[in-house]
């Protein structure tokens, strides 16, 4: 079968472009989008690249009743040079299909999305911002558009690409964080969809998120689901924890989801010869090593913050300083190296950014 070819149709208007100083998370959409669709018989076909604008849908669409949907998220960063580089793209399509094969999703050829996704960056390069800790946010997502009421999966799908210039995480500088550890509220299960991309896991999550901001905490930390014991991650981050100078993560335990800066940080660690492990984790044992005065550093992991340092986590009844909320040298090396290799200030030893 020949690769279908990606149709471009310029947008007549050019928007203004937001003022770079004052950039927030996923309000403001770029020219033009990217869209492809899925029907039984000819397969995903018709890519093509249009005008952004809104989309019409059938109320009927399977999308809007059982929520057959997944997505990704991804970065655009602006080099020095002025180049345009994107970090380890081919993961997220690569993930973007794990996603898809558990909600019943026909799979993308990854290769192909990410050779549209470049022409669909490099139509929409003035938009990638240029400030100190900007970037373009990339949003692949597809959804169920069958027009029926069935209990089952769609026949047909739409892809899209939309991208949105987000500001600097921490426009004052990286500071840590405070963390409310969830008892009650479940993100995932064994057997879930906690390791897919897939819209129910967050909005299942506001109750939890909505709880622990009313107390005053930036995320929700959150325990499996049935012994409330075992740690999985931190908001939509995953999560690390340093003690006794060996680093911590919990493992793919199929309610986490495998986060590409996680993968990233767990190869830095390795280079750097630090000690790193992925294993089973329970609270009971971050409560022991900081009575013991051993839990170092916490810190959470993903593309939004790249690494958000945990300064304060409340358990019950227990309330836990870690390293005098202050960012520790590791989250903080991790994060400078980290966001260098991104935007291409650091010459990448990994070959991550292409
Ligand atoms: N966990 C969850 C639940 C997430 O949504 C994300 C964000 N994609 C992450 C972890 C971090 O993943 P990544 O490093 O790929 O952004």
């Amino acid at each position: 079968m020949s690769e279908p070819i990606l149709d471009i149709t310029q947008s007549p208007h050019k928007k203004a472009k937001p003022d770079p100083e004052h950039l927030s998370f996923g309000k403001v959409f770029t020219d033009h989008m990217l869209t492809m669709e899925f029907s039984r018989d000819k397969g995903w076909h018709s890519p093509q690249i249009v005008p952004y604008e809104p989309v019409s849908l059938d109320p009927a669409a399977m999308i809007l009743h059982y929520g057959q949907t997944v997505f990704e998220g991804l970065k655009a960063y602006r080099g020095a040079d002025n180049q345009i580089l994107l970090f380890r793209p081919k993961k997220n399509f690569e993930r973007l299909n794990r996603s898809s094969d558990r909600m019943s999703i026909p799979p993308v050829n990854e290769e192909l999305m990410l050779e549209y996704l470049k022409q669909l960056i490099s139509l929409e390069k003035d938009w990638v911002p240029a400030a100190e800790g900007t970037s373009l946010y990339i949003r692949p997502f597809i959804i169920a558009t069958e027009p029926n009421l069935a209990v089952a999966p769609s026949y047909s799908y739409t892809l899209m690409i939309i991208l949105s210039p987000v500001g600097s995480y921490y426009p004052e500088g990286i500071h840590p964080v405070s963390i409310n550890v969830e008892s009650e509220y479940t993100r995932a299960v064994r057997g879930g969809t906690g390791t897919a991309k897939t819209a129910g896991n967050y909005s299942a999550a506001y109750k939890a998120q909505e709880r622990a901001t009313e107390k005053g905490h930036a995320q929700v930390l959150w325990l499996d689901g049935v012994e409330k014991k075992y740690i999985e991650e931190v908001g939509s981050m995953n999560v690390f924890f340093k003690i006794k100078g060996e680093v911590i993560t919990p493992e793919l335990s199929g309610s986490i989801l495998e986060g590409i800066t996680r993968t990233s940080i767990i190869e830095m660690l390795k280079d750097w010869k630090i000690p790193v492990s992925e294993r089973k984790i329970t609270m009971e044992e971050i409560h022991q090593a900081y009575e013991e005065g051993t839990l170092e550093e916490a810190f959470g992991t993903g593309t939004a913050a790249v690494i958000s340092p945990i300064g304060e986590l409340h358990w019950e009844d227990k309330a836990m300083v870690i390293n005098h909320r202050q960012t520790g040298e590791l989250s903080r090396s991790l994060y400078d190296t980290l966001t260098s290799i991104q935007t291409g200030k650091l010459e990448d030893p990994y070959g991550w950014t292409i």
